[in-house]
Parts: structure tokens; sequence; C-alpha cells
């Protein structure tokens, strides 16, 4: 944008909403610099945000707290980040009927803060702290909950959203069936922010368990964790996780969560310790690194992918990860929902371009294999140019057709998503 088209995009929003400043170096969208920051205080001063910027042919960018704005692409251009901080209340907690309705920009501890006074919790994990409900729904975050519940697929139930020409369109509500042509929730979840603004959120809700316990057990070979994974979610022990960690000295651990009644989680623990065999340990705390990113226990700055599979291909996903580490000599730690098939890898911020290129083509040649992708998260910005974060994606066609009827100027988060989306 020239000084003078900024001016004029500056006073067409600072009508629009009373919060509107100059960016700075820290709010750059993983490295991509931004001109305006706005701070809408409600979904019509969004809509009306997003229509100024509309006007003005701005690009738009939105946040929550900028947790996982490194993720994805970084996007061709940023000039206007939308900050949805100060749209952070939880509107209504209806305990009755096991449901809350939350502005996008609250924080996920504080929702469950909210609920969990009636002993109730949104059953999503934060695998990244300080996330907001519109950025766990951006990139569909989830934790080992994923194994027993699902993501946010499985809990949004409806949810207001701001189109990038300003319109705000609601879809679904306080019931669970509720759906009338897109499933707008469905769509916007895992879609980075290309499609519209998550302003607002309703999701149902599930009893805190009254008891809880973690049994792990150690393995130390692909096929081991396979088998040992194969045996806990064909059994009848119902766990509400299934946790695969594999080091890069070898050291590997299955963990599984029980949660239920205490009588009920008593003797799912006492059949998960025969099944998992020797070395296996009750605890009533999760071991460490539990639900945490395996690239989060590290030094910031280096590789996270994503693996998934179908967990019939688990062992092999599990040995061309590590095998091609070995051979590329870089260490890779895997960590993640081996029983939902979704693993997540880290490798150190100065492994070679290189080493991390064959970790990425071998590991994803497999998981393709096993009806999975790899994506690659995060990464410093040699790793980005160098290597295709996204792989190949079956559906691009549709998505592209869907990015036109949301977003046909191409201005909402543009390229950060799969196919430059
Ligand atoms: C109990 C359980 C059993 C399961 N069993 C199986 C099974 O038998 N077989 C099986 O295949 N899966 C199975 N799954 C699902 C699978 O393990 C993963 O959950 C799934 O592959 C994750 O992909 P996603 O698109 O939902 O990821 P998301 O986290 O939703 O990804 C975010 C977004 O990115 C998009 N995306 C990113 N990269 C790509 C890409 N390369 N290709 C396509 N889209 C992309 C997606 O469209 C999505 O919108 C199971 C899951 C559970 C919980």
């Amino acid at each position: 944008m020239t000084t003078v088209s900024l001016d004029a995009a500056r006073t067409a929003l600072s009508s629009a909403c009373s919060d509107v400043a100059e960016g700075t170096p820290a709010d750059a969208v993983a490295g991509v610099p931004v001109a305006l920051v706005a701070r809408p205080a409600s979904t019509a001063e969004t809509g009306e945000l997003l229509r100024a910027a509309a006007g003005h042919g701005l690009t738009v960018v939105a946040r929550g707290r900028g947790t996982k704005s490194g993720w994805g692409r970084p996007p061709e251009r940023a000039d206007l980040v939308v900050d949805l901080s100060r749209m952070s209340a939880v509107l209504d907690h209806a305990a009755g009927d096991l449901i809350v309705d939350t502005q996008a920009g609250a924080l996920l501890a504080d929702v469950q803060r909210t609920v969990g006074t009636a002993g109730q919790r949104l059953a999503l994990d934060e695998p990244v702290p300080g996330s907001s409900i519109g950025g766990v729904l951006a990139t569909n975050t989830s934790g080992p909950g994923r194994f027993g519940v699902g993501t946010a697929r499985d809990l949004l139930i409806g949810c207001t959203v701001v189109r990038a020409d300003g319109v705000v369109a609601k879809a679904g509500g306080r019931v669970v069936k509720n759906v009338a042509g897109y499933d707008l929730g469905k769509l916007v979840i895992g879609s980075f922010g290309t499609l519209a603004v998550v302003t607002e959120a309703v999701f149902r809700l599930h009893p805190v368990p009254p008891a809880r316990r973690f049994v792990t057990a150690p393995f130390g070979t692909a096929e081991d964790a396979g088998r040992l994974v194969q045996a806990v979610v064909h059994s009848q022990v119902v766990p509400s996780a299934v946790e695969v960690e594999w080091r890069p000295d070898g050291a590997g651990t299955i963990g599984v969560g029980l949660g239920g009644t205490a009588a009920g989680v008593e003797s799912r623990t006492a059949s998960t310790l025969q099944l998992l065999g020797a070395g296996a340990e009750a605890a009533e705390e999760p071991p460490p690194g539990w639900g945490v990113l395996p690239w989060h226990d590290t030094a910031a700055g280096g590789t996270g992918l994503k693996l998934t599979c179908a967990i019939s291909g688990l062992t092999a996903v599990l040995d061309v990860a590590q095998r091609a580490a070995t051979d590329a000599g870089v260490p890779l730690t895997l960590r993640g929902s081996g029983g939902a098939g979704v693993l997540y890898g880290a490798l150190p911020a100065d492994a070679p371009v290189d080493a991390v290129a064959t970790v990425v083509s071998r590991t994803r040649a497999v998981c393709g294999e096993h009806g999975g992708a790899l994506v690659v998260v995060e990464a410093p910005a040699p790793v980005q140019a160098a290597v295709d974060v996204w792989g190949p994606v079956p559906a691009i066609d549709l998505m592209r057709r869907v990015k036109d009827q949301f977003d046909p100027e191409r201005r909402l988060a543009p390229g950060r998503f799969v196919g430059g989306i």
C-alpha cells in the first residue's frame, strides 16, 4: 500500500472501529510486516471493519493471541491484522444443557475455568498454551483427548463468522441438529483464517470424569508400539487417550488415559496393565510431556511436523520416520495420539535443510500409503522455502471452489493454506 492509500484506509477503518493502530514489528505474521492492527469489540464492529477493508482492497489476517501465527505458509500480504483479544467474553454457560457460548478471542483456559465451576469441560486439549478459541478452531488443534472425543469438528455446534466482504453469517446454534446449506463450522475449522473471521462459537460440553488414571509402558521397536496400540484400541478398556512417544535415543512409551467412575477406572486400569505387560505402571497424574507438542519441549525455532495415518499404518510410519531421521543424522522426537493415527514430530532448529527435506519426503510417502498425510506445521524460514509444507492435497479443486465462494478477491490470509489458498 502507498502512504496515501494507507492513510485513506486508516480513516475508513477508524470510523468502523475505535481501536486502530499502526502495526509494529511484533505484529508481523510469520515475518510478513503488518501495516495496521484493529481490535474490534463486537461481531458488528468486525463486520464494519471487514467491509471497510474490502473497500480499500486490504488483505486481512485474523489473530486470536498470535500463538500459531507461524503455522502454515506465511501470507503473501498482511495489510490489516484483526485482533480479537478484546472479544474475550464467555457469553453464556448453559450448564443444564451442557453448552457454552463464547467469543472467539476468549482464552481456551478461561472457558475451561468457567465451565469447570459446574464440573464440566470443553473436551479440547491445549497443545499450544495461551490459545484462543478462534485460533484453536482455525488450526484445528487437538491433543490426547482426540482419541476419545474427537476434535473441534465433533464439539462445535454453532458459530458466527464475518466474511471477507463484511457480511455476518451464523451457522448452527444451541441445538445439536441444526444445519442448512454449507456446514459453516466444519468449513472454517482448520481453514487457517482463509475463509472467514470467526467471532463467536457454541460448543457442547462434557462432564469432568470423577476419576482418571494414566497407564504407561515402555516399547523399543515400531512393531511393539503398533502391536500395543492395536491391543488397547481393540480391547474393552475404553481409553480416553492412547498416546505414543518415541525419542531419538530409542526410548518409547505408550500412554493410556482412562476416565470414569472410581470403580470403573480401577478395573479398567488393571486390564490395561495386563494388556501392556512388562514394565507397565499406573499413575494418578499424566506422564511428563503428555499433550505437549514435541517441538515445544526444546529451544524454539525447530521444525514441527504433523503425521497422520490409519492406525493399521502406525508401525510403518513410526519405523520409516525414525529410520529416515537416523539416515539423515538428525534427532527426531515423535509424540501424539497414536491410537487416533495422529503423531507430531520435532526436529531441532540446527538440523540441515536437506536432512529435514529427506525426513519429510520419505515419511510423507509412507503416511500417504496408509491413508494419511504429512504437514510441516512450523519451520525455520530456510526449511519453509525448501520444502512443500502441505504436500499433495486430493480435494484441492473443491477447496479452491469453496474459497472462491467465500473470498473471491483472495484477501483473507492469502497463500497461507494448502495449494496457495
Ligand atoms: C479413533 C480414530 C480412528 C481413526 N481411524 C482412521 C482410519 O482407520 N483411517 C483413516 O484414514 N483415518 C482414521 N482416522 C483419522 C485420521 O487418523 C486423522 O484424524 C486424520 O487423517 C487427520 O486429518 P485431518 O484432515 O482431520 O487433519 P486436520 O487437523 O483437520 O487438518 C487441518 C486441515 O488441513 C487440511 N489439510 C492439510 N493438509 C492436507 C493434506 N495434505 N491433504 C488434505 N488435507 C489437508 C485438512 O483439509 C484440514 O481441513 C481415525 C481417527 C480416530 C480418532
